[in-house]
């Protein structure tokens, strides 16, 4: 499908390239839908092994980012940047200038923050070329990193599955299976630690890793997550982790994690319903992020505020469990139905956000 005919299917507004050949910048950005406020959502830096699939990334993101404020009742609508670069090795203080740069180009339509690959720092120098960076590190006047209050909503989605499957929200004793132990697992093992869930994790990152086995950790191999004997299984690096070669492999009585974009069709969420799979919607339960982010808007931002509206996420799931049993639906398509209701509830007053 070409990229006019996706967006046209999907309902985006806009996918803009921007290259700066000096920084070495290949950025894309994708603005999903704005109908609830501007699109809004992070930056992530990977080495994608084609534009094709970044676009691709960029776009499906997007959209999730336009779901996931729906479901959360923040007054923000789906965006998302994606730079073609490995984190690791390629970036530098010129790169996230000039991508500074492209964000503010678009005057406001667009707000971005921290994804997979990209931190506070580099937060700072997007915002020495543009005001439309959210999450700024405390120690510059923003919010911080928005993968704490990610990690806790996750933990509270997850106790609200438990309590819909074991009849308890305690994590007491449970096994958690983490992919990826970044930013948002490592934030979500905290509350699970304190709470004595066992934890099995791992990552395609020495450092992640490192970090894994000094909190005592058990690590194993990329591939051999799928097979841990778990209760949950938490998916926090990147999507499309649950498909049909990797479903019919899990144990888990419950799927909740933090990485964007899990499902990589919707059949896939079918078929985890079918397997008696409790599967929290992704963009319900990582909203923490974007629920901190949003009380930076229009107010003095403040971190009770924002924990409190965190915390809430155990109530949206839990109102996502019902509306799943009672149409009889999966779990993913229970939330869409959630978030298309808000969104087409204010559709009549849609206007274009211009900055
Ligand atoms: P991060 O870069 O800090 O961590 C991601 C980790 O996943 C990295 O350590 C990476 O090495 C690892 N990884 C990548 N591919 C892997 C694989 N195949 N197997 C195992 N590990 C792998 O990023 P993050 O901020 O923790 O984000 C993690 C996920 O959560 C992403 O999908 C992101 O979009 C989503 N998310 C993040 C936030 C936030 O506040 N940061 C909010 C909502 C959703």
């Amino acid at each position: 499908m070409g990229n006019f005919e996706y967006m046209r299917q999907y309902g985006h507004e806009q996918l803009l390239m921007y290259s700066d050949s000096v920084a070495k910048l290949k950025a894309i950005i994708a603005i999903h839908d704005t109908t609830l406020g501007p699109a809004c959502g992070g930056t992530r830096i990977w080495p994608y092994e084609s534009e094709e699939a970044a676009i691709n990334d960029v776009l499906r993101l997007s959209r999730a980012m336009t779901y996931k404020s729906a479901v959360a009742d923040v007054a923000l609508g789906g965006g998302k940047a994606v730079i073609i670069a490995d984190p690791h090795s390629d970036k530098t203080e010129g790169m996230m200038r000039a991508f500074g740069r492209f964000v503010d180009t678009l005057g406001g339509r667009y707000l971005t923050t921290t994804d997979v690959g990209s931190t506070g720092r580099d937060l700072e120098y997007m915002h020495q070329e543009t005001p439309h960076v959210m999450g700024l590190p405390t120690t510059v006047g923003g919010s911080g990193d928005t993968s704490v209050m990610t990690g806790l909503g996750i933990y509270m989605g997850m106790k609200a599955c438990a309590n819909e499957v074991w009849g308890s929200d305690s994590l007491t004793g449970k096994t958690v299976a983490m992919q990826g132990f970044g930013k948002v697992a490592f934030q979500t093992a905290h509350h699970l630690l304190k709470e004595n869930a066992h934890l099995v994790v791992t990552d395609v990152y020495q450092g992640a890793l490192d970090k894994a086995r000094d909190l005592g950790l058990n690590v194993v191999e990329p591939e051999e997550i799928y097979d841990v004997d778990c209760d949950i299984f938490s998916p926090c690096a990147l999507g499309g982790v649950l498909n049909q070669n990797t479903v019919p492999r899990l144990k888990a009585k419950v799927i909740a994690g933090g990485a964007n974009n899990q499902l990589l069709t919707d059949t896939d969420g079918e078929e985890i319903h079918r397997r008696g799979i409790l599967y929290a919607p992704d963009y319900v339960i990582n909203a923490g992020g974007i629920i901190n982010i949003s009380a930076e808007i229009g107010s003095t931002y403040s971190p009770e505020r924002a924990r409190e509206k965190t915390e809430r996420i155990y109530e949206i799931m839990s109102k996502v469990i019902h509306t799943s049993k009672l149409e009889e639906i999966p779990t993913s398509l229970a939330a869409d139905k959630l978030a298309e209701e808000r969104i087409n509830s204010v559709m009549g007053i849609k206007q274009i956000y211009r900055g």
